[in-house]
Order: structure tokens, then sequence, then C-alpha cells
């Protein structure tokens, strides 16, 4: 049998990152950890819990109550992925919302949150075979992965592939807000001082605006592979 590899996938907003990183990780038969979810599953106890307001937002607070906050994934068989759950609850559709994106960059730049969810996250992964995608797997989560892929596309290319899922979903939000709210993420999570969006140097630049979805897995796969072929 051949050897279990780690795969970091880091990149910009919706840049596909997690699509291809499920496709992989059921190709490979890997776990796969969605690490967006988790930043947005506490953004979501936050504005649960009365601790953000249109104009404030406590953070003393929320440091203090992230001890209550357990972030658990469970594998649905019906859609054949695994979905976040906050403290037992299935938040899997309430935390792609607008709104916790339009928040989200703020909490994930606070270093006691960041520490929480990277303990886990090394913790999903300390037997290998695990996908996960993010913005500092390559660089702080798993510095030792053997495939890293930084990923990126166009911000417009990105903005109307969101726009597209959340019309899907029913959500009325509006191209323009889309493609500001990627952007504004972009620079929150490149410039902040705790772990920022950064490309590994070991990873492999990867720009997608020009590839179907289909294209984008088959390049990966066979990055997959040689990696897996280089330790086995
Ligand atoms: O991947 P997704 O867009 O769902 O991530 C939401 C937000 O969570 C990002 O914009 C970023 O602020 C934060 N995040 C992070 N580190 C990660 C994953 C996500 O800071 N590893």
């Amino acid at each position: 049998m051949s050897k279990k590899i780690t795969i970091a996938i880091d990149g910009f907003s919706s840049t596909g990152k997690s699509t291809v990183a499920k496709q992989l990780a059921k190709a490979l038969e890997y776990i796969y950890v969605d690490s967006g979810a988790m930043y947005r599953a506490v953004t979501l106890f936050a504005m649960q819990n009365g601790l953000i307001s249109n104009d404030s937002f406590d953070k003393a607070n929320l440091v203090k109550q992230l001890k209550d906050i357990t972030i658990s994934f469970e594998y649905n068989p019906v859609k054949g992925v695994a979905e976040v759950y906050l403290n037992g609850i299935n938040v899997e559709s309430d935390i792609r919302t607008l709104e916790v994106s339009n928040f989200v960059s703020h909490i994930a730049e606070i270093s006691e949150v960041r520490k929480k969810l990277v303990e886990q996250q090394q913790q999903f992964g300390k037997n290998k075979g695990v996908v996960m995608d993010g913005r500092d797997i390559g660089t702080v989560v798993f510095p030792d992965a053997e495939l890293k892929i930084f990923m990126t596309a166009s911000a417009e290319t990105r903005a109307q592939r969101r726009f597209e899922e959340l019309k899907t979903k029913g959500d009325s939000a509006n191209f323009s807000s889309v493609l500001k709210n990627i952007q504004k993420r972009d620079s929150i999570d490149t410039n902040r001082d705790d772990s920022p969006l950064a490309q590994a140097e070991d990873a492999i630049l990867f720009d997608n605006s020009n590839l179907s979805v289909e294209q984008q897995f088959e390049a990966l796969l066979q990055l997959a592979k040689e990696a897996i072929l280089k330790i086995s």
C-alpha cells in the first residue's frame, strides 16, 4: 500500500480550494478538512451570542468564551461530504452567508482563536492522509506537508463563482457586494500580523482562472500521485 501524505491547499478567497480538496480527498481516500469552516463557525458563535453588532465587537468576551466552543465535523452520507458542527449543531449552511463572510476575517485575526483552531487542525492531520484547505496550512499548520498548493485566480473570476454559488442556494447577495467582500477579505487575510495568507516557499503556484473544475482536479491529482511516489 502506498504511504499517505499531507496535502495543504492555500490561497485567496473563493479560488475553488475546497472543491478540489474534496475531490482529491475522495480520490485518494483521505480526510478532508475545511479550515475556513472552523473560523466561520467561531464567527457564527460570536454573532449568536451578541458579541458582534453593526458597530462593535466584543473581542475580550469572545476570547473568554473560546473554551465554550466545540467544533467538529461529521460525515453526511447523503451529500458525501463532512459537515461542520458548532457545539453539536449542524451549521454547514449558516456559516456560508454573506454576513458571516463579512466578519470572519476579523475573527481570524485574533491570535487566541488561531491558536485553538490550529491545534485542532494539527490533531486532524497527525496520521497524515489529509487534505486541508485554508490560508496558513502550508506555512503554519503543516509546514512539512509533502504537497503544498497555492491557488489563485482573478478577483472577478472568483467573485463570479461565489456569486453563482450563493444564487444557487437562494441567497439574494448581489455581485458587487460579493466582489467587495472577496477583495476585503483578501486584504485583511494578507496583511494581518498572525499567520498572514502567504505562499509557502515550497508551494506550487496554481492559477485556475482558465481551467475547468475537471482540468484542475486532474492536474492536482497528478501532482499528488507524484508526491506520494516520491516518499513510497
Ligand atoms: O476558506 P473560507 O473562505 O471559508 O475562509 C473564511 C475566512 O477564514 C478567510 O477569509 C480567512 O479570514 C479565515 N481563514 C484563515 N485561516 C485559514 C482558513 C480560513 O484565516 N486556515
